[in-house]
């Protein structure tokens, strides 16, 4: 049975499979090879996972969640209708849908999955990963960083040289700085830094926040879907400057047209506090390795990468241009879907081999004496060791006769143990004795998958484990049994309708937006698209899909450019006769 690979991201989501020799993207019922990372609830309770999930962000608020991918590994629960989803369960909903779609385009049963997470995810985000893969029916074979697929597929498909390279994954939602260092078939990641909360979605935020200051709107006293309607033209306006001078959002709110134009030069001043901190991630990647040479290539990958502002920022970091990889938005899920070729051993792949290293350093506090009150980080795992890593390291009593060490485990890079992420805790019995006679000796290991195991023994023979995933899985077995049956019951919208459906949730959208004629002309749509829906046969379909969608992005374009005429200009006269209209086809 194949190994799928999956590049489950904050904004969209891809499914990958090695075989005949290639890594093949597996599109989705939208004939896409990426899905939207957003989930809604529909009226009959049925979920609706990808792009047309994300036009009901829009339209449907609050029954739909998207960039819960920020939230993994935290007990944030969303509301989506009322009904309270821990981001894991967002998550395997995303994942879910992925696994059907890969089902039917491979024709077989997938149950095995490679799933990629930031680079700079910490313990609790990649138990949280697995969680969502558990929810969904899938076996984790492996957990790989972003950046490592990356690097593995850009080595793998393209000529490089020799040497250390270095991989930026610009995403929506999290910024992840690999250094690489490649010889013939090896592929080594020798440092990595991140930033799990930067990424498009902030570049978004602050072209909103400039746009409710422009026109003294508060951003708190806009209705959610209009709120939702800002960013989505927040983020249109900011792809749209790809290959344009200029792009304009423009809103209506309480009966007004507000306005705002989003050049080169004001989008290269609100991303500055956001490529300061990108700055910073690469300094610290440079520092991370443990030997420094020469970087003779760097590789720009994610979404955010394709910003020419981005592009001018590190240009002057680097005095060199890089180039944006070929595929961008792709190039994770090839390198997922390449490295579940190598975990089902395909052939080919055989002399591919790749190490990966540790982003965090990882210990136990401890004291310097019985008096000691703040507890100090003794590091077991430095930041950068090469995976899988194991350290031991010994522990002493401090008072008499104490009857048992307690060892608190950390993740971070701080001197003090409260100024680190504490995974768990772990304690041995040891026998009476004076101070520091007795001891314990602890054992970290950590996993290919970034995931900690420690094990402590005592002088006294007391030996205990932790596998931290078990434990740290916030559901008990039977929490985690009845949230698989929850997820299991949820009924994805099926894939026959969910063309129509995308079609349908965009027009609701613009009819928000529209008035006058083009709302009845959209009223229209939606009749026509909802008649087919639900009487129509696979031709009257199949015309209406192909009519009605550039219809709509007719209606689109004219809403986002001609704001105040919008009033006065009739698109249904002009387009009369390519008009699709259900008394023609019913
Ligand atoms: P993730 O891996 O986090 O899901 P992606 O790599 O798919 O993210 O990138 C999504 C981000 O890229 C979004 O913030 C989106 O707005 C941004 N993006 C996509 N295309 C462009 C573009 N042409 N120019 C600038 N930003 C873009
Ligand atoms: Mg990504």
């Amino acid at each position: 049975m194949a190994i799928i690979g999956i590049d489950l991201g904050t904004t969209n989501s891809l499914a990958c499979i090695y075989r005949n020799g290639a890594a093949e993207l597996i599109p989705n019922g939208l004939n896409s090879v990426q899905t939207s990372s957003a989930v809604s609830i529909m009226e009959d309770d049925a979920v609706l996972v990808g792009a047309g999930a994300k036009e009901r962000l829009i339209s449907c608020p609050e029954a739909t969640a998207a960039s819960f991918k920020v939230f993994m590994g935290t007990q944030r629960a969303l509301s989506l209708s009322g009904r309270s989803f821990l981001p894991e369960e967002l998550s395997a909903l995303v994942l879910r849908q992925l696994l059907e779609d890969a089902r039917r385009y491979l024709g077989e049963d997938v149950t095995e999955a490679v799933i990629s997470v930031p680079a700079y995810f910490n313990d609790d985000q990649r138990c949280a990963t697995k969680l969502a893969a558990q929810l969904a029916g899938l076996t984790v074979k492996r957990l790989i960083n972003e950046p490592s697929a990356a690097a593995l597929y850009y080595r793998y498909s393209t000529n490089s040289a020799d040497g250390q390279m270095m991989i930026i994954d610009f995403g929506g939602g999290t910024l992840d700085v690999s250094i690489v260092e490649c010889f013939e078939n090896i592929i080594e990641i020798i440092a990595i830094a991140g930033d799990n909360h930067l990424g498009g979605d902030d570049i978004d935020r602050a072209i909103v926040a400039c746009f409710c200051q422009e026109n003294g709107l508060s951003q708190q006293a806009l209705a959610p879907g209009l709120r939702s309607e800002l960013y989505r033209q927040a983020e249109a306006a900011k792809i749209a400057l790809s290959d344009a001078p200029s792009a304009t959002i423009s809103l209506r709110a309480d009966g007004q047209q507000y306005h705002l134009t989003l050049t080169h030069l004001l989008l290269r001043k609100l991303c500055q506090p956001v490529f300061d901190r990108v700055r910073s991630v690469i300094q610290q990647a440079m520092k991370n390795r443990n030997h420094p040479a020469l970087i003779n290539d760097v590789v720009l990958v994610g979404g955010s990468s394709q910003l020419p502002v981005f592009g001018d920022f590190l240009e002057e970091q680097f005095g060199q241009r890089p180039a944006v990889a070929a595929n961008p938005e792709q190039i994770v899920a090839l390198g997922v879907g390449l490295c579940a070729g190598m975990k089902e051993r395909a052939e080919d792949l055989q002399d591919l081999v790749m190490t990966d290293v540790c982003p965090f350093s990882l210990g136990v506090a401890t004291y310097n004496s019985a008096q000691d009150k703040t507890p100090h980080m003794a590091f077991l795992i430095q930041r950068s060791s090469m995976l899988p890593a194991s350290h031991q390291g010994n522990f002493y009593t401090l008072h008499d006769n104490q009857q048992s060490l307690r060892f608190e485990i950390y993740q971070g890079e701080g001197y003090y143990a409260s100024e680190n992420l504490k995974l768990g805790e772990l304690e041995v019995q040891v026998p009476p004795g004076a101070a520091g006679q007795q001891y314990a000796s602890v054992t970290f290991t950590y996993d290919i998958d970034g995931i900690l195991h420690v094990s402590a023994k005592s002088s006294g023979g007391d030996i205990r484990e932790r596998l931290l995933l078990n434990s740290r899985l916030r559901f008990s077995e039977e929490e985690q049994q009845r949230a698989l049956e929850r997820i299991a019951q949820i009924r994805l919208e099926a894939q026959g309708s969910q063309r129509e459906r995308l079609l349908l949730e965009k027009a609701l959208r613009l009819y928000q937006q529209a008035i006058g004629r083009q709302r009845d002309a959209l009223s229209s749509l939606i009749n026509d698209i909802r008649a087919q829906m639900e009487f129509g046969d696979l031709i009257g379909r199949q015309k209406m899909l192909s009519q009605v969608s550039p219809l709509l992005d007719n209606i689109e374009a004219r809403l986002q450019t001609e704001p105040e005429l919008s009033d006065f200009w009739g698109w249904a006269d002009e387009s009369a006769d390519d008009n699709f209209s259900a008394d023609e086809e019913l």
